[in-house]
Formats: C-alpha cells, structure tokens, sequence
C-alpha cells in the first residue's frame, strides 16, 4: 500500500492537494482497511427504493464529504478540484486496494457526472453537477434484460409529450442503484431499434413512478449496490435530456471511455492487495519445516503475479498519457482488457498459494478474488474491449 501511496503524494500539487491526500490516506488506513471485510460480510439491503450500508459505512461517508472527497471529480469550473486525470486514477488504485466496491461505486459515479458534462445545457450542468460535487451519488444505467454488451438493443422507452418525455421501461445490473439520487440514462426516444434512436437523460430518484427493483445477492463487490431500475408512466421534464436527441450513445461512450482507465486502476489497486494479503501469508505459513516463500514453484506464482500487476500497471500509465490523443479510445481500453484479466489470474494464483483456508466462505482471499471476478464484465466485456480495439487498430492502418 505505501507504494501506492506515495505514487499519490507524488502526483499531488499545492499545500491543498496535499492536506487533502494526507487526510484521503489516513481514511483508507483507519476506517476502510480496518472494516473492509466486515462490511463485506455483513453486505448490503435494500428499504424503500434505497440501499442500506453496514457500519462504518455512514462514518466513511462522512469523511470522505468532509475532506472534499466529492469535489475531486468535478472540473475547477463547477467549485471542483479535478485538477489531474493521473490523480484520480491513483485515487482509484488505492480504492482499489483498500475496498474495491468503493472504487466501483465512485467509476460509476464518475461516469455520470463525465455524462452530464458531455451536454450542452449550462443550467442543467450547474444544477446537477453542484449536487454531485456536494456529496450526492450518480449513476450511469444502459443495461437491460435484452441489451447488454449491444446498446443498439435498448428498448426502454421514453415518449415526447408536450414539456415531458413519459419514461417506460426497466435498468438493470445498475451500480449504485438506491445510493445515487442522480441517475443518467440511456434511453430510446424513437421507439426503432438502432444507436441513432438513442438519447440520454438525468432523472432524480425523486420522480414519480420510479421504483428500485432488487436483484439476487453477487459474488462480489459485497458493498456495490447494484439493481434493477423500474420506471412506469413517469414524467421527466424536457430540460433533463442531455445534449441532442439521438445522440445519446456516442454521449455515453465517450463517457465510458473516460471511466475505463479509472476501472483498469481498481483492478491493478486489487491485484497489489491481492498480492500483498498472500505474501503476508505465505511468510508465517510453514510446511515441511520452511515458510512457503521458500518454496521455488511458490516463489515463483509470486514473481508472475507481481510481473502481471506491473505489467497492467504499465499499460494504465500509458494510456494516461494519451488522454485527449486519437489513441486514447484504444490504449484506454487495452488497459482496461488487460488489467481486468491479469486481476483474475492474479486472484487465481492466490488462491492455489492460500491452499484450502481460500475455499471458504469470508476468508479475504476469497472475498478478494470474487471482486477480481467481477471486473472484466464492467464496462464492457473483454470481448467488448478487444471489439473497440481491433476497430481502432485497423482505423488506423487505412
Ligand atoms: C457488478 C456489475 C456492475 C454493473 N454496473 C453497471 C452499471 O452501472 N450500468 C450499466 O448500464 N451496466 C452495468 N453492468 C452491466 C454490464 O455492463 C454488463 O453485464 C455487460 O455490458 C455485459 O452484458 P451482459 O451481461 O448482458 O452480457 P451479454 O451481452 O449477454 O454477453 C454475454 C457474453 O457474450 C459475449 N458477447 C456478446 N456479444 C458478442 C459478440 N458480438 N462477439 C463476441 N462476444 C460477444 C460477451 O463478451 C459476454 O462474454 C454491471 C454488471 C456487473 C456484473
């Protein structure tokens, strides 16, 4: 972790920025990385179309609001602090580390405000994006029954009528589901099948005929609330479509393009936890008289899963450098294809090293591991990642 951290320290400027890492770090090493797996035990439940954390959660919040936390999302023009993409993706390694659905919870929330910002209303921006900043949750829903990695699918519907748009329709898998109270959503508006038909909302969790629907327990990510959202009949003003009608998809692709590399950085923040959790391990584990480290085949999972995180690391600090480059869309999503998938064997490495104790329930190889999992469906699969990078690669060969 204290590497992690000072990467961090070192892409901090000014005395604030630094205040506020400190301040970040001693939140992570007290609260998060003393109740983590609590948490995680215990899970989450959901009352009244909102969900309900285990404690410390309601302490961690208020921390995280208290330092300012919120503001680093948000662009210096909208009373934020978002100073440097590389900062932010630091932040997201050592979420990462310390609780990964955290750092699942603030990709998501990220891409919503990345969303709302993408549009062109400056009134609608001011509005939600001052909420955002001052410590409410966003959300990003695409997903439906019928339209998973293909978009184009999406059949929720969203009717004109006269100032409204009248929405029907169901979300699903949607991360932080009854936390945010803002969420952004891709909806058809042209009642056809296809991306142009497409267009993207922000709807309060206030209006009515919105209902949260409640989906079987994950695998993973034990405090990441996930759910189905339920709309019926339910009138959304006009002035809440962002940007142009029709236009919603690439809207929310360039978001996720944003948010990828952020997700590639929880997935190398894992893979060192990963790492460091099994070595601390695999020290005090003594077998045929020796700690385990001393075996060659053991120290040698070691050194592959230390050489992957590198590796993945490497590929994220790459594609950072190419933000605002024609080469992002691409980088940004090998990093993300890559760092996903290298946390998954990372994971499956651990496991073998942990020997039986990792089959069991809440043992935090397992917990961990589950997380690990879990990442390469996020924002698109890996089939997805390789799709928009063959696309890229032969665009740019032509
Ligand atoms: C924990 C979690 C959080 C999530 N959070 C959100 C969220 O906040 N917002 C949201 O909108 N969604 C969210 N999702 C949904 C996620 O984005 C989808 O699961 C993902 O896009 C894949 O869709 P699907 O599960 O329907 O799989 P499918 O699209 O049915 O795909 C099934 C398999 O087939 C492969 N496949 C599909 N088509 C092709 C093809 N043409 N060529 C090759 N392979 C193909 C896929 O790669 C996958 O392996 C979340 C999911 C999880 C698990």
């Amino acid at each position: 972790m204290d590497n992690l951290i000072r990467i961090l320290r070192s892409f901090s400027e000014g005395e604030e920025d630094k205040a506020f890492t400190e301040n970040f770090v001693d939140i992570l090493k007290g609260k998060v990385m003393t109740d983590v797996q609590r948490m995680y035990e215990r899970g989450l439940t959901f009352r009244d179309n909102k969900v309900v954390f285990p404690p410390p959660w309601e302490s961690i919040y208020a921390s995280l609001k208290e330092i300012g936390f919120f503001k680093r999302f948000i662009p210096v023009n909208f009373g934020g602090n978002r100073t440097n993409e590389e900062n932010i993706y630091f932040i997201m390694e050592l979420l990462g580390y310390t609780c990964p659905s955290l750092g699942i919870i603030f990709v998501a929330h990220s891409r919503a405000i990345d969303l709302i910002l993408a549009g062109k209303d400056e009134a609608q921006k001011k509005k939600f994006i001052s909420r955002l900043r001052d410590g409410d949750f966003g959300a990003i829903a695409m997903t439906e029954e019928r339209a998973g990695s293909d978009a184009t699918a999406i059949e929720f519907s969203a009717t004109k009528e006269g100032d409204y748009y009248i929405f029907n329709g169901e979300k699903t898998f949607v991360s932080n589901a009854g936390l945010a109270s803002i969420y952004t959503i891709l909806v058809n508006t042209r009642g056809k099948k296809g991306g142009r038909s497409l267009s993207v909302f922000v709807v309060e969790d206030k209006a009515e005929g919105f209902r949260l629907g409640v989906l079987s327990e994950k695998d993973g990510f034990k405090i990441l609330p996930t759910g189905k959202l339920i709309y019926k009949n339910c009138l959304v003003p006009k002035e809440n479509l962002v940007g142009d009608e029709g236009r919603g998809l690439l809207l929310a692709l360039d978001a996720i393009d944003k948010g990828r590399i952020l997700l590639a950085g929880v997935a190398c923040g894992l893979g060192y936890r990963i790492f460091d959790e099994v070595f601390k391990y695999s020290r005090k584990r003594i077998q045929f008289d020796h700690p385990l480290t001393t075996s060659q085949d053991i120290s040698f999972k070691m050194s592959d899963m230390h050489t992957q995180i590198n590796a993945a690391r490497g590929l994220c600090f790459h594609a950072l450098k190419q933000i605002n480059s024609p080469c992002y869309r691409s980088a940004s999503s090998q990093a993300k294809l890559f760092a996903t998938q290298m946390v998954t064997s990372v994971a499956q490495l651990g496991l073998m090293i942990m020997g039986g104790r990792a089959y069991f329930k809440n043992n935090i190889i397992s917990l961990l591991s589950a997380d690990a999992r879990g990442m390469e469906y996020l924002e698109g699969t890996s089939s997805m990642q390789k799709m928009i990078i063959s696309r890229e690669l032969f665009k740019s060969y032509t």
